[in-house]
């Protein structure tokens, strides 16, 4: 498949700062060596509890945020070496919709002019003399009534701002759409309309997705491949399938264990694994595979050797795991986790 977007290696260390003199004293590793490819029209889902590096990752696709290390190239072409006139482009082609639609609208502009902001820094998209129109397209487009483009955000439902933050995201007509928890902040019936808009934008756009989130149950309806990060870094990446069915690596076993079964037939045939302890701080994170400090498998390896994302024993060349004793499990099916402690 043709890729769109690509992460090599990205990492972004945050400084720690302490004292009157602001010494750094260390970094937070909030994105450690992530790499993945985005693939032109596909939803790649990435998930993790929070202060995994998730939404770090989101700004770093977009530039929003300069990496310590590593790249990202959009059809190729490398982010940090781009000219002045690249940047824009690429700024154009990569949009973002933010978390909370309650927040992220300016409460004084009207629905029309925060669509149509975008026109005013990419003043060549849409002839001035158009904008009017092609925000009523947008609103129609998101499912929203055209003839409300002089209302403010606070006239609108908690689901048609985000509707409206969409219609922002896709005004300039681009080709990769970083979603960072669109729908986190909405009730779950409202959940699934704007996912549902969200899928019917991509086949009519041909958009790609960067879907964050931290609910896994939510990733994989929209997601064709999904993502899971520990700790700034990539623990399991794989067709979505796959990574639900046969998760393989710890820490995806015990986040999909925790996802509540919908078939009652199945319920109390699976074990829960209950993740111990709390996730460590990224300022420190521990050893070798950083986790050894909660999972049930660890090895005296596993703190010493830090293990690749890579293909793993029997399983697809496409489904990748960080783990050095990756072993695809079920995760519908009684095992014996008494080994947790
Ligand atoms: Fe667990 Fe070791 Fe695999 Fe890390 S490498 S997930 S500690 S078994
Ligand atoms: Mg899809």
């Amino acid at each position: 498949p043709e890729v769109v977007l690509s992460a090599q290696n990205l990492v972004k260390h945050y400084p720690i700062k302490r004292g009157v003199l602001r010494r750094t004293v260390g970094h937070v590793k909030a994105v450690d060596g992530v790499s993945f490819d985005l693939h032109k029209g596909e939803t790649l889902g990435i998930v993790g509890e929070s202060g995994c590096g998730k939404s770090t990752l989101g700004r770093l696709l977009m530039r929003l945020e300069e990496p310590t290390a590593g790249s990202v190239t959009f059809e190729g072409q490398d982010w940090s070496g781009a000219s002045a006139r690249d940047t824009r482009r690429l700024r154009r082609d990569i949009q973002i919709v933010f978390q909370d639609p309650y927040t992220s609208l300016n409460p004084r502009m009207t629905v029309g002019d925060i669509i149509g902001e975008p026109f005013e820094i990419h003043a060549d998209v849409v002839p001035k003399g158009g904008r009017r129109q092609r925000v009523q397209e947008l609103l129609d487009l998101v499912g929203l009534n055209p003839e409300h483009i002089n209302r403010y955000p606070h006239q609108f439902s908690g689901g048609q701002r985000q509707r409206i933050g969409i219609a922002r995201g896709i005004a300039l007509n681009p080709k990769v759409l970083i979603c960072d928890e669109p729908v986190s902040a909405l009730d779950v019936s409202v959940q699934a309309q704007v996912v549902n808009l969200m899928e019917k934008l991509q086949d009519e756009l041909g958009l790609a997705y960067v879907f964050i989130a931290h609910d896994l149950s939510v990733v994989r309806h929209i997601s064709d491949r999904v993502g899971v990060m520990y700790l700034g870094r990539m623990a399991e990446l794989g067709e979505e399938d796959e990574v639900y069915a046969r998760p393989t690596h710890p820490y995806t076993q015990a986040l999909l264990s925790a996802v509540p079964v919908p078939d009652p037939t199945l319920r109390g045939k699976r074990d829960q694994i209950v993740l111990v302890g709390d996730v460590p701080s990224p300022a420190n994170p521990p050893s070798g595979c950083r986790f050894h400090t909660r999972c049930w498998k660890a090895q005296d390896v596993c703190s010493t050797l830090e293990p690749e994302l890579e293909p793993r024993a029997d399983g697809h060349g496409e489904h990748l795991s960080a783990c050095h004793f990756a072993e695809p499990r079920l995760v519908v099916e009684t095992v014996d986790v008494t080994g947790i402690e």
